[in-house]
């Protein structure tokens, strides 16, 4: 579904993302791992079109994206869930997830969609008429990917899930990215908690430094001694 060939990125000067090549297949969940600054975030703003990488190809259902508009390529099926969620905090929940649906028209469509984002997260069904910005950071991790879903992605960019969430909640967020996969969209996923990261991922990544540095399926890398002394915590 996605391939990436060979991409470098620069921020100025600095050259964060130095020759990374990835593959996406179709239905899978795939999971780039590595330390802070080593360019993950870079790497999905640069699939999401948020940069432009300087040579390399981004090719998504056969077509190379790399350099083309953010808001085409979520017409296209390819939305991210940027790092530290961004929810509007003064519009509600619901407001929220309309916004997610922008550049939809199907009406009947967009309300099946919002119903199953409130079966999928409860609890914002129960805070819709909440302003976001009084929301937890969990709930504020779900309105994120709710508002994802609400695109009706083909393929998610997930960065850092996990992040600042408590250790319940991170288990419930992953279920839901599992359940999301289930239910037919692909999944690329950026993490530092790189042992629930591989426990719901078909195949993973180590980036290190603006490079790929290991990649095999997300079994492989849990057993490989390297990826558990630097990742896993021994
Ligand atoms: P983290 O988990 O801490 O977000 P990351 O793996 O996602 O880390 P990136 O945020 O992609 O890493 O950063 C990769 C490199 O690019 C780092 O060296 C970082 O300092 C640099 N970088 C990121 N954003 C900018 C920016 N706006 N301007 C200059 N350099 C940047």
């Amino acid at each position: 579904m996605l391939t990436v060939e060979d991409i470098n990125v620069y921020y100025g000067a600095i050259h964060a993302i130095k020759g990374i090549s990835l593959d996406v297949p179709d239905g899978e969940i795939v999971a780039l791992i590595g330390s802070n600054g080593a360019g993950k975030s870079t790497t999905l703003r640069t699939i999401s079109g948020l940069m432009k990488p300087k040579t390399g190809k981004i090719l998504y259902e056969g077509h190379d994206i790399a350099g083309v508009p953010a808001h085409k390529i979520v017409g296209m099926g390819l939305c991210q869930v940027p790092e530290g969620r961004h929810v509007f905090a003064n519009m509600t929940v619901l407001e929220n997830l309309e916004l997610g649906a922008y550049l939809r028209k199907d009406k009947d469509g967009i309300a099946k969609d919002m119903d199953d984002v409130f079966k999928k997260f409860p609890r914002l069904l129960e805070r819709k008429d909440q302003l976001s910005g009084t929301l937890s950071g969990g709930e504020q991790q779900m309105l994120a990917m709710g508002r994802a879903l609400m695109s009706r992605p083909k393929l998610l960019l997930l960065d850092e899930p996990s992040m600042g969430l408590a250790p319940l909640l991170v288990k419930e967020i992953f279920n839901i990215i599992k359940e999301i996969n289930e239910s037919g969209t692909t999944v690329l996923l950026v993490e530092q908690n790189a042992n629930m990261a591989l426990s719901i991922a078909d195949k993973a990544y180590v980036l290190e430094t603006g490079r790929i540095t290991l990649s095999g399926t997300a079994k492989e890398l849990a057993s490989s001694e390297a990826v558990r002394k630097a990742y896993l915590g021994g």
